[in-house]
C-alpha cells in the first residue's frame, strides 16, 4: 500500500476537504498513474451530495483522469511507465455477461465497477476516484490518450466525450440528420463538438441567453433559447434526434414536440428528481421515441478519444486548483461554466 493525497465528502452536508488514501500496490494487470488533471462532472456533485441515494462515504469522486504511467504489473502488456493515459467511469466489470462480451461493461449484467463509489472486485474494497494524486486501475480500463490533445482539456473526454460520443453514434447523427442538444453545460458542450465535426446539422437549447455566441463558436449552426415558445414552436417536428443533457428535472414535452416521426429524444442527464412523465398521445402520435443512455464501453471511449485527436477536439475548460472544489460545484448549479471545470493536481502535490 502507498499514500495519496486526495480530496473527500463525509457526508451529503459536508464540504469536500482533504482526505489521505491508502492506494494498493499495482496487482499483475494494474497501472499506477500519476493524476495530471480529473474533470469535474456534474454526477461528482450528485454523489457528493447523496443525489442518487447510493453514496458510500467518505466519497473521493473524479472520473475524468489524465495522467501520467508511474509504474505498471508484471503481466501489463498495453502501457509503460511514461505514457499519458486516461481513465473514465469504470475500473473494471465481470468480463463475462453478454454485455461485456459486445464490449458494453458499461451495461455489465452483474454491476460495473464505478472509478469512485464502487467495490473493488478483488478486495472488496471502495473505490476512490481522480481527486487525487495517483491512482491505480486495471490495464483493461485504462485508455490512451492521443498526444497532439491538450492533457488537460482531455481529461473531460473521459465522461462527457464519451456520454455525448456514444448516443449520438447510437442513434445516427450525421451529414444529412438535424439533431438538437439541451443544455450548455459539461456534457452539452461536447455534444455540440462531436455532433458538428460527425457532420450533423447541430441546433443548441439553451436557458440561458448569455450563452448564444458561445454556443455558436462551439460549432451550433443555431441556437434556440427553450424557454421561448415562438422559438421553439419553430423547430415542430423537425428534428431527427435529441440529446438531452440537462442536470435537472424539467418538462420534456415541448422537446419531444420537436422530433420528427419516429425520431428519437435520449435523456443523459441524471437529476435527483425524476421529470414528470411526459403525454403520452405526443408520443403516440408521430410514433416518437424517448431513450437513455449510459457513458460508453471502453472500446468505444478509445474509439471516441482517437476521434477527437483526429478532429483536434477537446473541452473549453477552467482549470481550478483541488482547494476550490467546492465553490466550483457551487457554481456549476448556477450553470456558470465555460465549459467545464478542470482540477489541476499538482495544487495537492505541493
Ligand atoms: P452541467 O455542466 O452542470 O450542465 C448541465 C446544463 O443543464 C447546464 O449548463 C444548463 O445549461 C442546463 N440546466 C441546468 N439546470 C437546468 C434547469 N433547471 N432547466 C433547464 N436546463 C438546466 O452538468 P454536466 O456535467 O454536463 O452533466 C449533465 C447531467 O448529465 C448531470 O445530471 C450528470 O449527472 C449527467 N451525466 C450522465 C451521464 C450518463 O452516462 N448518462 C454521464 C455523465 C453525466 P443551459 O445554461 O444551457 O440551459
Ligand atoms: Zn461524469
Ligand atoms: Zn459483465
Amino acid at each position: 500500500m502507498y499514500k495519496t493525497h486526495g480530496y473527500a465528502a463525509k457526508d451529503a452536508n459536508t464540504p469536500l476537504a482533504p482526505f489521505d488514501i491508502e492506494r494498493r500496490d499495482v496487482r499483475e494487470h494494474d497501472v499506477q498513474i500519476e493524476v495530471l488533471f480529473c474533470g469535474v462532472c456534474h454526477s461528482d456533485l450528485h454523489q457528493a451530495r447523496n443525489e442518487w441515494r447510493n453514496t458510500i462515504y467518505p466519497v473521493v469522486p473524479g472520473h475524468e483522469i489524465v495522467g501520467r504511467v508511474t509504474k505498471v504489473g508484471a503481466g501489463v502488456t498495453r502501457y509503460k511507465s511514461g505514457d499519458l493515459v486516461g481513465v473514465g467511469c469504470l475500473v473494471d466489470s465481470c468480463r463475462t455477461c453478454a454485455s461485456c462480451a459486445e464490449g458494453l461493461e458499461q451495461y455489465c449484467e452483474n454491476g460495473f465497477v464505478g472509478t469512485y463509489n464502487g467495490v473493488d472486485r478483488v478486495s472488496g474494497e471502495v473505490t476512490y476516484g481522480g481527486y487525487s494524486t495517483s491512482v491505480v486501475v486495471d490495464e483493461a480500463f485504462v485508455l490512451n490518450v492521443p498526444g497532439n490533445l491538450d492533457p488537460a482539456g482531455a481529461a473531460p473526454l473521459l465522461c462527457a466525450g464519451i456520454t455525448t460520443y456514444s448516443p449520438l453514434r447510437q442513434w445516427g447523427a450525421g451529414p444529412g440528420k438535424k439533431v438538437g442538444i439541451v443544455g450548455l453545460g459539461g456534457l452539452g458542450h461536447m455534444g455540440v463538438k462531436l455532433a458538428r465535426a460527425m457532420g450533423a446539422h447541430v441546433v443548441l437549447f439553451t436557458t440561458s441567453p448569455s450563452k448564444v455566441e458561445d454556443a455558436k463558436r462551439l460549432g451550433a449552426h443555431e441556437v434556440v433559447i427553450s424557454k421561448d415558445p415562438a422559438q421553439m414552436q419553430a423547430h415542430a417536428n423537425s428534428f431527427d434526434f435529441i440529446l438531452n443533457t440537462v442536470a435537472a428535472q424539467h418538462d420534456l414535452n415541448p422537446f419531444i414536440e420537436l422530433l420528427k416521426r419516429d425520431a428519437t429524444m435520449t435523456l443523459v442527464g441524471a437529476p435527483e428528481h425524476d421529470h414528470p412523465s411526459p403525454q403520452v398521445f405526443n408520443l403516440i402520435f408521430k410514433r416518437r421515441r424517448l431513450a437513455g443512455s449510459l457513458i460508453g464501453g471502453i472500446a468505444e471511449t478509445q474509439e471516441m478519444l482517437d476521434f477527437c485527436g483526429q478532429h483536434g477536439i477537446t473541452s473549453d475548460i477552467e482549470i481550478i486548483p483541488m482547494q476550490s472544489i467546492n465553490q466550483a460545484y457551487d457554481r456549476m448549479l448556477k450553470s456558470d461554466v465555460k465549459y467545464r471545470f478542470v482540477i489541476d493536481l499538482n495544487s495537492l502535490k505541493q
